[in-house]
């Protein structure tokens, strides 16, 4: 089997097993499973399961001293806030990963969010064309999907931006384009957690032309997103486990540099990959495996 086969199966049975481990619910919103770190007090990890093939998204919250900050807010589905509120009584910020529906329609449940200011104008098109990608199925009640609010406040982020959560705690937003221009993992300096959203994780990065590019489309390359991680590779050794908008929690820092290895083996060899069949989709066709790292890529994207 492929090695990307045998990362893909061992996402899926990862995927199958997550709701037989322990976690909490809540009324206010049925929709997420809550799990708490088993290394990290203060952190949670929200899943909204989306019930059909890698679409269930992963939310991160952190509870520091004075403050908190969600990671990502999914489809919009269900009362995030209300929840929120009954996992913390501190103040919270929310911050975005990256635009795409599945991690920022729920934001306008939360008066602000921070956003990539790459990504904002995409955020702003999304918004106003009340285009959303909602889930399939009907696992969800329809009277469930919040709005999408247009008077949002969009707080945009750049190279350096911190959220600071209380007494030397600080949440580094670091700009990781690729998949998305504005693309944004968050490390937290106080225990070597990396939110890497859907930049680097366990499951495919998606570098493909049916992601329309109106905006900074040469930050939606593999080049863009080599760059990024040659530059962030210096500081891999604050990172302790990767924490992604997808698939499995927990991953090594090894996945980073195995993912700076893909990327130049996709710009040395555009012509050279493996047929991607995992979905049905031919516009994802071409995928480069190298070590634990994944990216599923149009030749037009490099
Ligand atoms: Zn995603």
């Amino acid at each position: 089997m492929s090695q990307w086969k045998e990362h893909m199966a061992e996402n899926d049975v990862y995927a199958a097993a997550l709701a037989g481990k322990p976690h909490e619910t809540c009324p206010a919103d049925p929709y997420v499973l809550v799990f708490q770190n088993p290394e990290i007090p203060g952190v949670r990890h929200l899943f909204f399961d989306g019930h059909s093939k890698g679409t269930g998204t992963w939310m991160h919250l952190i509870e520091g001293e004075d403050r908190a900050l969600l990671i990502d807010t999914a489809f919009g589905v269900g009362d995030l806030k209300a929840l929120v509120e009954t996992l913390t009584d501190k103040p919270c910020d929310v911050a975005l990963t990256h635009f795409h529906g599945d991690h920022s329609a729920g934001a306008g449940q939360f008066g602000k969010v921070y956003c990539h200011k790459y990504d904002a104008p995409y955020l702003r098109d999304s918004i106003r064309s009340g285009h959303r990608l909602l889930p399939a199925g009907d696992f969800y009640r329809p009277e469930d999907v919040q709005p999408l609010d247009e008077s949002l406040e969009i707080g945009e982020m750049e190279e350096g931006f911190r959220l600071v959560l209380g007494p030397g705690h600080e949440v580094e937003a670091i700009h990781m384009p690729g998949h998305a221009a504005g693309g944004t993992m968050f490390l937290d300096h106080s225990t070597g957690a990396l939110f890497s959203g859907d930049a680097i994780l366990s499951t495919p990065t998606l570098i493909l032309d049916r992601f329309p590019a109106p905006h900074y489309p040469e930050y939606m390359t593999v080049t863009a997103f080599r760059n990024a991680i040659r530059d962030f590779l210096p500081r891999l050794d604050q990172v302790k486990a990767l924490y992604p908008g997808h698939g499995r929690l927990g991953m090594g820092p090894e996945l980073v540099t195995d993912m700076l290895a893909c990327c130049e083996a996709m710009i040395a060899a555009p012509e050279e990959f493996e047929e991607y069949d995992y979905v049905d989709d031919p516009a994802q066709r071409r995928i480069k495996c190298v070590g634990q790292a994944m990216v599923v890529y149009s030749p037009s994207r490099i």
